[in-house]
């Protein structure tokens, strides 16, 4: 569900028309909804909560699909942790007001730099995914006289996720160790004076829609969680990671929460272990559109029609890198029968298509489209390609909008390249 209805004959984005937005802030502009994000917050945490066999979760949320503090704070203000894969998410997360106890380090290639920070700031968490990331830990943590408290990745060889990009729980995948080798290297790190493992994690993929992975995949977790404990090892925590799929269209439904709570009782119910999430995409997704104008409506007379936007793939990128579906809505739907259209951007590139021949409701000069489900992996990927100015962002709550990242002016972008000295 999410909080972007046609009202009137257009779209709001809750009390607040997009229109109005386009016209204040202007296009391209990303615009998040609040009650959406909380929203999919609460049903997550409560399907889970509710089940005393689950246990209250940690559902850290994957700053990596939106990273915007006010984004990060409205989520954390409801109970949320963070998941976060750089030092510089985990000072967005603590800028954002998460207590450093709810945050989780994951990452396949963490600094020594980072690592340090981590245990300095006091993570709940450091998700380690290899035999050399423990042994600087390790290293690190011993030269400042602290246990780190860890987790290992693991990866449990389970292809799950839709695009080759995103997947990442098959053995070929970089991501996390074997589960035999998490054995060996979790009783290692129990006797390691630098060391405090807690449990173990994995993550196998993104965009997933078929629950049965996942309940493999947490099954072999299980039985691993049960191996280590037999063995005298104590484990509190089995972090499960993200991964849940969204309605993008023309796509699989994804499992409902109860559904995926109900898989999670079957495969993981009543270990004894706080279980941790890391959902990033479930929850941002469909709580944000980017909203474009369009600058031309471009007939050739083969018969193709080029919607020509205002935005293009430095602002989203999903659809080049990914091949991925964003459904696109008029924001003030015009009568008559739909028209097929090649939806491109101004970048100079071929691969600045968002969509070809895609049937839309007619479109002219200066009117107004939403790309939908962008709340996650839309903003974060932009960059300034072309010298266009990255794309701001604008949260709504109720019948208010806050600008929360503006668009930089072409001074401020100017101003971040200072001149060699000898030029
Ligand atoms: C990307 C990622 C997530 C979030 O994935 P979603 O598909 O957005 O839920 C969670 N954990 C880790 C380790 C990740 O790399």
């Amino acid at each position: 569900m999410n909080h972007f209805e046609l009202n009137d004959g257009e779209l709001w984005c809750e009390g607040v028309p997009l229109a109005r937005i386009a016209a204040e802030i202007g296009t391209p502009v990303y615009v998040y909804s609040s009650a959406t994000l909380e929203r999919h917050y609460q049903v997550l945490h409560d399907a889970i909560a509710s089940r005393p066999d689950l246990g209250e979760p940690l559902i850290a949320f994957a700053v990596k699909a939106n990273s915007n503090v006010s984004v990060l704070r409205t989520l954390g203000r409801m109970g949320a942790g963070a998941d976060t894969v750089s030092e510089g998410e985990i000072r967005r997360a603590l800028a954002a007001g998460i207590p450093a106890d709810r945050i989780v380090f994951s990452g396949v290639g963490k600094s020594a730099r980072e690592l340090a920070f981590a245990l300095d700031v006091g993570v709940a968490e450091i998700n380690v995914e290899s035999e050399p990331e423990i042994a600087l830990l390790s290293q690190i943590a011993r030269q400042k006289g602290v246990r780190a408290v860890m987790a290992i990745r693991v990866n449990p060889d389970v292809g799950a996720g839709g695009h080759a990009k995103i997947a990442t729980g098959k053995a070929e995948n970089k991501f996390g160790v074997s589960i035999g080798e998490a054995e060996r290297l979790y009783a290692q790190a129990s006797n390691n004076a630098g060391l405090k493992p807690v449990g173990v994690a994995c993550h196998i993929g993104s965009q997933i829609t078929d629950l049965a992975p996942m309940e493999a995949a947490f099954g072999l977790m299980r039985r691993l969680v049960e191996r280590l404990r037999g063995e005298g090892l104590s484990v509190e925590r089995l972090d499960l990671g993200g991964g849940l799929g969204v309605p993008y269209f023309h796509q699989p439904a994804p499992p409902s929460p109860e559904d995926y709570a109900a898989m999670l009782s079957r495969s993981v119910g009543g270990l004894g272990v706080q279980l941790a999430f890391e959902p990033g995409r479930m929850i941002a997704a469909n709580a944000g559109v980017l909203l474009a104008q369009v600058l031309h409506v471009n007939a050739r007379p083969d018969g193709r029609q080029f919607l020509v936007l205002d935005a293009a793939m430095n602002d989203l990128i999903r659809p080049a890198m990914y091949d991925a579906y964003h459904d696109i809505r008029p924001v003030r739907p015009r009568d008559g029968s739909p028209m097929n259209y090649d939806v491109v951007g101004p970048v100079c590139e071929t691969g600045d298509t968002f969509t070809r021949d895609r049937a839309l409701a007619p479109l002219a000069a200066g009117d107004l489209v939403a790309f939908m489900t962008a709340g996650a992996y839309g903003a974060v990927m932009a960059s300034e390609y072309n010298t266009r100015p990255l794309v701001p962002e604008v949260l709504v709550r109720g019948g208010d909008y806050a600008v929360i990242r503006p668009r930089p002016t072409y001074e401020d972008i100017l101003a971040r390249e200072p001149m060699a000295p000898w030029l």
